[in-house]
């Protein structure tokens, strides 16, 4: 890289850096370790019981009955896998874009990831839903409402309704969505949520498993390890219920603790003010970044509403060394960017290719045309107007940079190449 870049201004600004944790949680948090008392049930009772409030916080937030907080996102999807009866080797329908820990939830709750080919949009390709659902006889649509991109969901319960599939939404990108004005995380069976560290609410580790129905929520229940103690649970169905699942339900120890609840439930209150900010700074970038020619942005229906914590785009008519070296110059000026395209999983960002424990998946040529361009930009609320303006002026100059680097050795991009 030219000594060219040393003389550009840099972006002087942590990409990864989270907010910090409201003073209430931090207090409430305090006063727990002063007590000790970080387990989430107390075996005589508990005065106050964070995990169960935030429970009740979080089911209202969303607009579901009942909702089970857990150590992690991904032991709330294998969770919502285990009550709605998935069986050893069952197929399970997910879309292609997706975090690694999805198809994870599905081989840890014993199934087999059937993957379906997401579109130019990011979003899920109903047709091949069609096929595959019929190809594999599955029952039930994992959808990973992956970066918060939302599929048209009219389409997706309607193909639903017709292969009589039943919904798991993963919606670990999407707390504050919507799609038609109803909540993303209310259409399906059973949603999951995460709290680690780069969602929209952070305790490090944490996730919640919300759901209307009373036997799945008992069973639930009793599955995230609740050593009959579920009555200090405040978001559960009644205790008749609960008794008949006791001794048919095993315990798989996935308790989210005190001290978690006690960070996220201030948190919460302030959600919806920081997801206002967090579109703001989205909306900024995301616009400055499409002015350039050789850069598209999903095209977003106006039924959707997001609440985006990284802005995804496509470098268009690249090879595969031209983005690498698009990323190197910005990585080089303070401006990480990753990529879904790249030959070798790193961080978040992984492919169906690099899933070889989910088994033969066909091409997934779509698929992977689409991610082969596809890249994502962290924005943590402290990014201000200034930075969001430098990031994309960063971007903009490297990919003109590489550009008139080809149109000078006379090679042409990935359009002409492939
Ligand atoms: C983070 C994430 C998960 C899982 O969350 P963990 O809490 O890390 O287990 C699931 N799906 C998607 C799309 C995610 O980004």
């Amino acid at each position: 890289m030219g000594s060219d870049l040393a003389m550009l201004p840099r972006l002087a600004r942590d990409l990864t850096e989270p907010e910090p944790i409201p003073e209430a949680g931090i207090a409430r948090a305090c006063e727990l370790m002063r007590s000790g008392r970080l387990f989430r049930y107390g075996e005589m009772g508990a005065d106050q019981n964070d995990v169960a409030l935030l429970e009740q916080e979080f089911a209202a937030f969303v607009g579901r009955r009942y909702c089970i907080a857990v150590n992690s996102g991904g032991a709330a999807l294998c969770l919502a896998l285990k009550v709605l009866d998935l069986q050893p080797g069952e197929p399970v329908l997910v879309n292609g874009f997706t975090l690694a820990p999805v198809p994870g939830a599905i081989l840890h709750a014993g199934g087999r990831p059937v993957l379906v080919e997401i579109g130019p949009d990011y979003v899920i390709d109903c047709t091949d839903l069609r096929a595959k659902a019929r190809a594999s006889g599955a029952r039930i649509l994992l959808l990973s409402h992956m970066r918060g991109h939302i599929a048209d969901m009219d389409a997706v319960m309607a193909a639903c309704d017709e292969l009589g599939l039943l919904l798991v939404e993963d919606c670990a990108h999407a707390l504050c969505a919507a799609w038609d004005g109803r909540a993303i995380g209310t259409f399906g069976t059973a949603a999951a949520f995460s709290a680690q560290t780069y969602k929209h609410l952070n305790a490090g580790e944490g996730g919640f498993l919300v759901l209307d129905d009373d036997d799945r929520t008992a069973r639930a229940i009793l599955q995230s390890g609740s050593y009959m103690l579920h009555g200090q649970h405040r978001s559960a169905p009644a205790a008749d219920v609960m008794s008949r699942w006791e001794e048919q339900t095993p315990n798989f120890s996935m308790r989210m603790t005190a001290l978690a609840a006690a960070l996220l439930r201030p948190q919460l209150h302030d959600l919806p003010r920081r997801a206002a900010r967090w579109n703001a700074i989205h909306d900024r970038l995301g616009a400055a970044i499409a002015r350039s020619q050789h850069v598209r942005l999903p095209a977003r229906s106006p039924k959707e509403r997001y609440a985006a914590t990284s802005v995804q785009f496509s470098l268009l008519g690249f090879g595969d060394d031209e983005i690498a070296a698009v990323l190197e110059r910005c990585a080089a000026r303070g401006l990480p960017i990753k990529w879904f395209g790249a030959g070798r999983q790193r961080g978040f960002t992984s492919a169906p290719r690099h899933w070889r424990y989910a088994g033969e998946q066909g091409p997934m040529a779509q698929t992977h045309a689409t991610l082969a361009g596809l890249c994502d930009i962290r924005t943590p609320l402290s990014l201000t107007v200034q930075d969001c303006d430098l990031a994309a002026e960063i971007l903009r100059e490297a990919i003109e940079t590489i550009v008139s680097a080809r149109a000078e050795t006379g090679k042409t991009g990935r359009a002409a190449t492939g």
